[in-house]
Parts: structure tokens; C-alpha cells; sequence
């Protein structure tokens, strides 16, 4: 048995914040430079729309321009092309967020790629992906890069540690396993094809579980010592009660067998925002050849 230690994702992110906040403002003092995020909404996605309300609201603390642009769901795909053009052009932006999922009808990945790389702040251009897998500095998804600085606040050393990664999405698996191969893990990633995941995991010095299943990954499954994080988020109905937010790994049961753990909420939720503001001043600071902060 031992105690396991949570991973508080919460705090970390806040601490984030702060460093990007104080950065933007000496960027503004040194080179009059505002850091621009344009947020593209689309539709009338509940969920979506809180998390871009967020989005605007942390870039506003943080001491960014805020652009916001909300479009009904039945925009043309060619309007919208036309728009993230213009945000491409304009020279007060230096990232550009569009909201996913988009209303049925709208080709997201024709939206991606018309993006500008250097302004793609979520990191989903097939140019960054490609950066991301050769080494080259490009901009990393948000959710995998948070997940990496909270492994990294328990993990000083990541080399030589067999991971293993549930799920293979653009979005968090996939960037999920180039980042922890480029910190010279031993990387195995896994999806709803994979035989026999318990024992799989069993291996992981490392589980990062992306899978959004609630609580599929059984305490049985974590190799005592593990360090786990988990990426996700699922609404479980209770009777009669508001519902409840798990991750998809079963919390309680990791107690005493994992050596750290995110929780759901506050663990990797909270550094997907730290980190579109930290891709934005990246952004903000490559584009003008100014050096980037160390973040
Ligand atoms: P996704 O696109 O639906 O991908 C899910 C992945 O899990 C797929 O690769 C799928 O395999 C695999 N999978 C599904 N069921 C499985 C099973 N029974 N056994 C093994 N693998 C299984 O999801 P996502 O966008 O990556 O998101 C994953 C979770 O993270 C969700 O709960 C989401 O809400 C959460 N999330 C959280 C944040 C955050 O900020 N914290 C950000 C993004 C996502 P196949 O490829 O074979 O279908």
C-alpha cells in the first residue's frame, strides 16, 4: 500500500496562468506587444458555448485581447472559410480558436486546414501534427501538453518509464503518445480494438487514460506505483441528485495502489485553458521573432 499522492491540477494550472499573465505583461512593457485569441463559436452547443466563454474570460485575465466571433448553425461552410481567412490576415491576431464540434454540414478538418499553422493555438493543423512527431517546434495540442506538466510536477525524469496510452484521438491520445516518446518513454497506445487491456495497463509505469468511459479502468488495472492521469470527463446520471463528473478511471480504487492521480474534476481540465493562453503568447511572440518565454 501506498499513499497516493493527487496531482493537483487546479493549482498547477493557476500557477500557469500567473506565469503567462506576468509574461504577457512584460511582453506589452517591452515591445507594446497585446496578445490577440480569436474564439470562433459556431451553433448553439451548450457545452460549447460555456467552454468558449471560459476561454474568452481566461484570455481577459490574463491580460489578452479577446476576439469573439459567434456565428448561427446555419453559416455557410464558405462563410465560415472566408472568416477564419480574414482572422489569418489580421494582424491583431495572433490565435485563432475554432470551437469543436461543429453543426453537421461543416467539414472541421477543412476548417483546420485553413487555418494558419502559426496561429492554429489548439494545435490540430496537419502541419503541427507533423512537428509535433519530428521534433520541430510547432504548437502542441492543449490537453496533452497540460497532461505533460502535470506528469513532470511528480516525474522529474520521464526517460526509460513504459507508458501506456488509452486512446488514439487527434485530439489527446495520439499528441498524448508523441510527447511522452519524445521524453524517451516506452510508449504502448491502446483503443477499443486492443485485447486484453487490464494487463496491458498493468505494465504502465505510466496510464494515461483518454478513453471516455466512466470509471472503465479498474484499480486492479494500475500497476502498483503508477503514476496516473486521467484525461476524462463523463456525467454519470444519480437519481434525484445533480450529476456527478468521473473520469474514466475508478478513483477510489486507485487509492493506495497508484503513486499519484489526477482527480476529475481539477486535475487535467484545469491546464487545457493554462495552456491555449500559453500557446497564444507562444504564438504572439514567433510571429514577431520575439524570444519565447520559458513556460
Ligand atoms: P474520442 O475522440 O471519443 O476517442 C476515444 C478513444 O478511446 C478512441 O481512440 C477509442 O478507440 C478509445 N476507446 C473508446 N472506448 C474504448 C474501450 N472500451 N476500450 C479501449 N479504448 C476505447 O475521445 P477524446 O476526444 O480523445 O476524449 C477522451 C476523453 O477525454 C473524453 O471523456 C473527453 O471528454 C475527455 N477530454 C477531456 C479534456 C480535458 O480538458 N480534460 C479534453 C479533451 C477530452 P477507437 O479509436 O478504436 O474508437
Amino acid at each position: 500500500m501506498v499513499e497516493t499522492r493527487v496531482i493537483d491540477g487546479k493549482a498547477i494550472a493557476a500557477g500557469l496562468r500567473a506565469k503567462v499573465g506576468a509574461a504577457a505583461a512584460a511582453l506589452k512593457a517591452s515591445h507594446g506587444v497585446v496578445p490577440g485569441l480569436a474564439t470562433v463559436l459556431v451553433g448553439e452547443d451548450p457545452a460549447s458555448h460555456v467552454y468558449v466563454r471560459s476561454k474568452q474570460k481566461s484570455a481577459q485575465e490574463a491580460g489578452f485581447r479577446s476576439i469573439e466571433h459567434r456565428l448561427g448553425a446555419e453559416v455557410s461552410e464558405a462563410d465560415l472559410l472566408a472568416l477564419v481567412r480574414r482572422l489569418n490576415e489580421d494582424a491583431e491576431v495572433d490565435g485563432v480558436l475554432v470551437q469543436l464540434p461543429l453543426p453537421r454540414g461543416i467539414d472541421a478538418r477543412a476548417v483546420i486546414d485553413t487555418l494558419d499553422p502559426r496561429k492554429d493555438v489548439d494545435g490540430f493543423h496537419a502541419r503541427n501534427v507533423g512537428q509535433l512527431w519530428s521534433g520541430e517546434a510547432g504548437l502542441v495540442p492543449c490537453t496533452p501538453l497540460g497532461s505533460m506538466l502535470l506528469l513532470r510536477s511528480v516525474l522529474p525524469s520521464l526517460a526509460g518509464l513504459e507508458a501506456v496510452v488509452l486512446g488514439r484521438s487527434t485530439i489527446v491520445g495520439k499528441p498524448m503518445a508523441a510527447l511522452l516518446l519524445a521524453a524517451d518513454c516506452t510508449v504502448t497506445v491502446a483503443h477499443s480494438k486492443t485485447r486484453d487491456l487490464p494487463a496491458l495497463c498493468r505494465r504502465a509505469d505510466i496510464l494515461v487514460a483518454a478513453i471516455g468511459r466512466a470509471e472503465m479502468v479498474r484499480g486492479s488495472w494500475i500497476k502498483p506505483g503508477a503514476t496516473v492521469i486521467d484525461v476524462g470527463i463523463n456525467r454519470v446520471e444519480v437519481p434525484g441528485a445533480k450529476p456527478r463528473l468521473v473520469g474514466d478511471v475508478a478513483y477510489a480504487e486507485a487509492q493506495g495502489i497508484a503513486a499519484a492521480i489526477t482527480p476529475v474534476p481539477c486535475g487535467v481540465g484545469p491546464m487545457t485553458i493554462a495552456c491555449l493562453l500559453r500557446n497564444t503568447l507562444v504564438a504572439a511572440c514567433r510571429r514577431r521573432g520575439l524570444a519565447e518565454p520559458n513556460l
